[in-house]
């Protein structure tokens, strides 16, 4: 049997981020990945996220903003724009006084530069392909079974272990779930025209496209958010049907578009979970809430939550406090909630809002969408929170002005 002091399960760009958080305080931790290890971006299928300032800080802080940044590609400007109307706001990085609105990072790239900079500390215990078998806690600890041979005990276990977490599972966490009713085709695009660093995203009848800038300077990422019936359709399509019907879904805004490979589809569904804590077990990002694509935000919430997880342990063990402190972990369980039930009472309405074609509706989100473009002080608001610089922030991803107030 081996002790450890913090378990991770899941090394998505949570749990990694995590780790590498928690390593320069000394503490025993093991990683445990059902996958193999990180590798970088496999073949020509890559999924991308935008990533937003606040996110870079804290990358920036553990030494993986370096590589991430290398296959990445900054976005100036960000246009937002109704297919069914004259609605439009735009934001730009020049007004904003930023270096730039967020980063289309390749979510492979995002865990292989976490990992590369996690094998430095002998401290922190990688393993992948491994299957757990069990979790179970005492009130002193927790134990895991791995591939049925290996015992190991840690004081506190962390579930990043994404949106379908046996972590969560395990501890019977209660979630809430509601399907979106809607899936998102994600692909990889030409563009006639350059995308000249601008991130896009049409509202259409069926649900928003977004055109994220890759760093060839022709091609682009696109979310396809639409209604099973409208996917299947659209998934049928021979590559020349597509990218006629995405061309004209897009305002030929980029010109003629093409397919570089193959479309998937991922199904859209809002999770959260009511308690995101039992005991010596916590949850975090994905396995405690997903969010609609829409607006960009879910591996940023999550790489806020491990932030601000990694924030209340450090001052615990600079006081020489005791990290697994039923107090400590409630905090941060007050704390996170907060903020991603803002974020998914916000998706709610944005979903609902722009995917009604009645025509009061729309006329009303046309003069709302031109509102906001000429109210300085609302752009501002929505410009905050896009950047990740609204809410109560963990003091690593905070403006160096600022600081953080949760309690
Ligand atoms: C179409 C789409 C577009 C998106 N675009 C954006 C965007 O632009 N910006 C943004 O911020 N977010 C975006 N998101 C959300 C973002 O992808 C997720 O929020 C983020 O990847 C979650 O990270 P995570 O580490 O919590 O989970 P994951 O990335 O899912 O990582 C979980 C890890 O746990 C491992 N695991 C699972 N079960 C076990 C187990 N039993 N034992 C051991 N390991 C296990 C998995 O193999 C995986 O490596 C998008 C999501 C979708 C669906």
């Amino acid at each position: 049997m081996q002790n450890v002091d913090i378990t991770i399960v899941g090394a998505g760009s949570a749990g990694l981020t995590l780790a590498l958080l928690l390593a320069p305080l000394g503490l025993s931790l093991a990683v445990l990945e059902q996958g193999s290890e990180p590798a970088g971006r496999k073949g020509e299928q890559h999924r991308v996220s935008a990533l937003n300032l606040a996110s870079q800080r804290v990358l920036a802080h553990v030494g993986a903003w370096p590589a991430i940044a290398a296959t990445a590609q900054a976005y100036d400007k960000m246009q937002v724009w109704d297919a069914d109307s004259f609605a439009r706001i735009e934001f730009d990085a020049l007004t904003e006084r930023v270096e730039s609105l967020g980063w289309i990072c390749d979510n492979e790239n995002i865990r292989l530069a976490l990992y590369q900079q996690l094998k430095q500390f002998t401290n922190v215990r990688c393993e992948f392909n491994c299957t757990i078998n069990s979790v179970v806690q005492s009130e002193r600890d927790v134990l895991v079974n791995i591939n049925q041979q290996q015992l190991l005990l840690s004081r506190l276990l962390v579930g990043a272990d994404g949106v379908n977490s046996m972590v969560r599972k395990a501890m019977q966490l209660p979630v809430t779930h509601w399907d979106y009713d809607q899936q998102a085709i994600v692909a990889t695009i030409n563009t006639e025209l350059p995308h000249q660093a601008i991130a896009r995203q049409v509202f259409l009848p069926t649900g928003p496209l977004a055109l994220l800038p890759l760093p060839n300077t022709k091609q682009c990422s696109i979310v396809w958010s639409c209604n099973p019936q409208r996917a299947a359709e659209l998934l049928a399509l021979d590559a020349q049907g597509f990218n006629q019907a995405l061309t004209a879904a897009s305002n030929a805004v980029l010109g003629v578009l093409s397919l570089e490979n193959q479309p998937t589809a991922f199904d859209l569904k809002m999770r959260y979970a009511s308690t995101w804590l039992r005991g010596r077990v916590v949850l975090v990002a994905d396995a405690a809430h997903s969010v609609h694509p829409l607006a960009g935000q879910g591996m940023n919430l999550g790489l806020m939550d491990v932030t601000a997880l990694a924030e209340l342990i450090n001052e615990a063990v600079e006081q020489n406090k005791d990290f697994t402190d039923n107090r400590l972990l409630r905090r941060y369980e007050r704390w996170r909630k907060a903020e991603a039930q803002t974020l998914i009472a916000s998706m709610e309405v944005f979903k609902r809002g722009f995917s009604n074609s009645q025509p009061l509706l729309k006329l009303v989100r046309a003069v709302g969408m031109s509102g906001v473009n000429q109210w300085p002080w609302l752009k501002a608001k929505i410009i905050a929170a896009a950047l990740g610089n609204s809410g109560d922030l963990p003091k690593l991803a905070c403006e160096q002005s600022k600081t953080s107030h949760h309690a």
